[in-house]
């Protein structure tokens, strides 16, 4: 048997259906790799399992709470009773966490917290914080499947389903390991990210004992108590969307929004069944800058979309021009498989669509390339993604908060010694040069 294997104590009380929760949480314990050993003194923790049904249940289970303590002294409550108010804390000040019924993933957190689950490489099958394929330094952090929206270009929700959303406190659990596993940096995705918890009506939940709400702005307040880089992506423009600006201007994620706007004619976002209106985007736009003036917004857009007329697409054009964006894509639309977009009337010819693209970036460049050189002479964190050693000398090649990894722009410093640095650093940076998309800069310090 692994070594550092803890053990756990059990105690389990009340109806079948208290019992089902103590079988979950059992077989969670053991697939974690925890042992279950049938005595007080030789257990590295308790947890009781309560009912609170009539008056003579209350009191087993509070008798059985104090035993625990008396005899083994680390004690976790779950079960009807840890919902009945606070009695529990009450009777016993000393339990280290308190849950209610049906609260595996929280028992679990709690165990995690006292007693860390111990990773031994010959037994489990993956690492602690699970097998991901990007760099160690960042990760993806998906909170829900599917969307609620049906844009006519998209068959997501046709081949995913409706919005199905993560519970709050299972994604702060992985934000958790991730943060502890050294990564720092966590990418915000799912298909509308801003609609988190529309399905589960915005459920509470339990994450370290503290109430959680299922929906974007607690999530992002809760997220940044891991004190590492949290970026949204694939923000939908409702306007909760404001709630968030303020956590961004206060440092506590970063000041980064994708936010995927696809076009800027409100005959064109009719057709593509997107509601937003423009004018109402310019002016959300602008409130976001008023409270969070550093703020990146980064946006993706469709050319050549059925019915586009050469005047939508001025439309566009003109529409970049009022909102400044600071990071932006642009496709050129084609038919998919199943969209309903492919039956509107009114194709644009390829070669139209390749041309409007083209102008399209080009516009976008200069406005791109007028604001990154804003930033001559200022100073930014950087987190360092890459280091490139030859005999020219070294230089690293990272992102500011305004680049998200693969999609936006680098900015490469050069230093004189590879080994003051390592992947995955946060260092500060002064710009001293930029071009369309990447800035060059020097270590601020040296
Ligand atoms: S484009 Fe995005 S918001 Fe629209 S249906 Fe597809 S996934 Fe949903």
């Amino acid at each position: 048997m692994n070594q550092t294997t803890h053990n756990i104590g059990f105690v389990s009380l009340g109806c079948p259906k208290a019992t089902v929760d103590s079988e979950h949480i059992l077989t969670q314990l053991r697939a974690e790799g925890y042992n279950i050993v049938p005595s007080y003194e030789g257990a590295d923790l308790v947890v009781v399992n309560t009912c609170g049904f009539i008056d003579a249940a209350v009191k087993e289970s509070l008798d059985a709470i104090g035993e625990a303590l008396n005899e083994n002294g680390k004690v976790i409550v779950t079960g009807c009773l840890g919902a009945k108010g606070d009695i529990v804390e009450q009777t016993h000040p000393d339990v280290l966490a308190v849950t209610g019924p049906h609260a595996t993933d929280e028992v679990m957190q709690a165990i995690h917290r006292h007693l860390p689950a111990q990773h031994d490489p010959f037994i489990d099958l993956v690492p602690p914080q699970g097998i991901r394929l990007t760099p160690k330094h960042y990760a993806y952090l998906k909170i829900s499947e599917g969307c609620n929206h049906r844009c006519t270009f998209c068959i997501i929700p046709s081949l995913r389903g409706d919005l199905v959303s993560r519970p709050v406190n299972e994604v702060l659990t992985e934000a958790e390991r991730l943060a502890s596993a050294g990564v720092k940096e966590l990418l915000v995705v799912s298909q509308d990210t801003s609609a988190y918890g529309v399905d589960v009506k915005y459920k509470t939940e339990f994450y370290n004992g503290m109430p959680v709400k299922t929906r974007m702005t607690e999530l992002c307040q809760a997220l940044s108590q891991f004190g590492i880089w949290i970026r949204l992506h694939y923000v939908y423009p409702y306007p909760h969307v404001n709630e968030i600006i303020p956590l961004m201007a206060e440092g506590k994620i970063l000041s980064y929004l994708d936010i995927p706007f696809q076009h800027a004619s409100p005959k064109i976002l009719k057709a593509m069944k997107r509601p937003a209106s423009s004018e109402n985007t310019l002016q959300r736009i602008r409130q976001w800058r008023e409270v969070c003036p550093d703020i990146t917004i980064r946006s993706t857009f469709i050319a050549g979309f059925p019915g586009e007329t050469e005047d939508d697409f001025e439309r566009l054009l003109d529409f970049l021009d009022e909102a400044q964006l600071d990071r932006v894509g642009c496709f050129a639309y084609s038919d998919v498989d199943g969209a309903k977009a492919n039956e509107l009337e009114g194709a644009v010819p390829e070669e139209v669509k390749q041309e409007r693209v083209t102008r399209f970036m080009e516009k976008q460049a200069g406005i791109s390339a007028e604001k990154l050189r804003q930033n001559i002479g200022k100073t930014h964190d950087v987190i360092i993604d890459d280091i490139v050693a030859d005999e020219v000398g070294t230089q690293l090649i990272a992102r500011t908060t305004s680049d998200a990894p693969d999609i936006d722009g680098l900015a490469y410093i050069d230093v004189p010694d590879k080994n003051d640095y390592s992947v995955g650093d946060i260092t500060q940076v002064t710009i001293t040069d930029t071009d369309e998309y990447d800035m060059h800069g020097k270590i601020s310090n040296t």
